[in-house]
């Protein structure tokens, strides 16, 4: 709270703070007001601020921005708890990847993302149920009488700032390849129709990528863009295929959407390795069946810096750069004075850390990034291991 005698909410001092945005990487104190950055300098006086937290050695992030989960919790099988997988992990901006669609999208804008602090945005899938019955269905395609392209492009319309697009699920159990050209259309129509964008799960597709691709133009969104499944983003000799780089040389995004089956390591390794390297890192967190390991996005950040990101790379693709894709990178992803007042404190363990994917690769890093706090429109949501209520610190 603001009293009269200081001038900040709250001031984090003595972190180091990586905000690739600004191109800022050194030591700063971070001053916050009403929700948003108010000051950010070397030294900010500690007295003008009603609550400070001494941070030193830690680093210090715009709140992470997750472009692909799941959050729609008790809506769909297997959407998370947001706080508990966002905030714990330094996200502050959850994207949900069409949990929901035009006919059961009510009850997740209006009841189950305002119970969270997390910033929840959403992508509608293009079945009008969504992952109601992902289990069983894969993202239920499989009569494309479920889509109803007018409804939802009307929803989307309808919600700006809330939804950012089209979601549709190319994977062999969401729809047969007979269907999947036109499923494809279906969900580009709406996407044109809403002036959004289209984000299209390209693991496991029933039909050969290109001809997803072709449909794809600048800012739309390929996400499992590094999976392992037979149509990936590698030819035959491991080469990028050509359709990819024409789709990357035309703006589409490389999004991971990790979730342990949709991310293969030795794809990642020879992606890299031929400079095609992922736009986004988000999770795809979801509710995992047993055996399937799943990261948190501080674990991601890790994992691909481990790969051989830098740090300033693993966090701009975690930050700014989904911020961008979304067309908000005037209020997200970057901690300038004005931008939102969302942070990410982490420390910054050293020693010998694996991480696996479900393919049996293993990569192994030497940097880790453990959440200390975690800053939600200026105030502290999550501080180490424990999510706070408003106004705790
Ligand atoms: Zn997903």
């Amino acid at each position: 709270m603001t009293t009269s005698a200081t001038t900040y909410d709250l001031l984090l001092t003595g972190g180091t703070l990586l905000d690739p945005a600004q191109g800022i990487n050194a030591r700063r104190d971070i001053a916050f007001r009403e929700g948003k950055v108010a000051a950010v300098a070397e030294r900010i006086d500690p007295s003008q601020a009603a609550s400070v937290i001494d941070v030193p050695g830690k680093l210090i992030t715009p709140g992470l921005v997750d472009l692909h989960g799941h959050f729609y919790h008790g809506g769909t099988g297997s959407a998370v708890h947001a706080d508990r997988n966002c905030l714990a992990a330094g996200v502050t901006t959850g994207v949900d990847a069409g949990s929901a669609g035009c006919m059961n999208y009510g009850a997740m804008k209006d009841y189950v993302f305002p119970a969270h602090r997390t910033r929840l945005l959403a992508f509608l899938h293009i079945g009008a149920v969504g992952l109601a019955a992902n289990r069983v269905l894969g993202g239920g395609l499989h009569d494309l009488h479920i889509i109803d392209v007018d409804r939802t492009a009307d929803a989307i319309k309808q919600h700006p700032g809330f939804f950012f697009g089209v979601k549709v699920r190319m994977h062999v159990d969401a729809v047969a390849y007979w269907d999947a050209p036109q499923a494809m259309k279906l969900a580009r129509a709406a996407a044109d129709q809403s002036g959004s964008r289209l984000m299209v799960h390209v693991s496991g597709t029933p039909i050969p990528l290109p001809q997803i691709l072709e449909h794809l133009g600048p800012g739309d969104i390929s996400t499992h863009a590094f999976n392992g499944n037979p149509e990936s983003m590698l030819d035959r000799n491991d080469k990028i295929r050509p359709e990819v780089r024409a789709a990357i040389e035309r703006g589409v995004i490389m999004d991971v959407g990790h979730a342990g089956v949709h991310c293969d390591v030795a794809v990642v390794r020879a992606a890299l390795a031929q400079g095609v390297f992922p736009d986004t890192i988000s999770t795809d967190i979801h509710i995992a069946p047993p055996g399937r390991t799943v990261y948190l996005m501080n674990d991601l950040v890790s994992k691909f810096h481990a790969l051989g990101l830098t740090l300033e790379q693993a966090v701009a693709a975690s930050t700014s750069r989904p911020a961008q894709v979304l067309g908000l990178q005037d209020s997200l992803g970057s901690l300038a004075p004005g931008m939102a007042g969302d942070a990410a404190v982490f420390d910054l363990r050293e020693g010998r850390y694996v991480w696996h994917d479900m393919a049996g690769h293993n990569v192994e890093g030497k940097v880790k990034l453990d959440t200390f706090l975690t800053v939600r429109a200026g105030q502290v949501a999550w501080r180490e291991g424990r999510l706070l209520q408003l106004g705790e610190c």
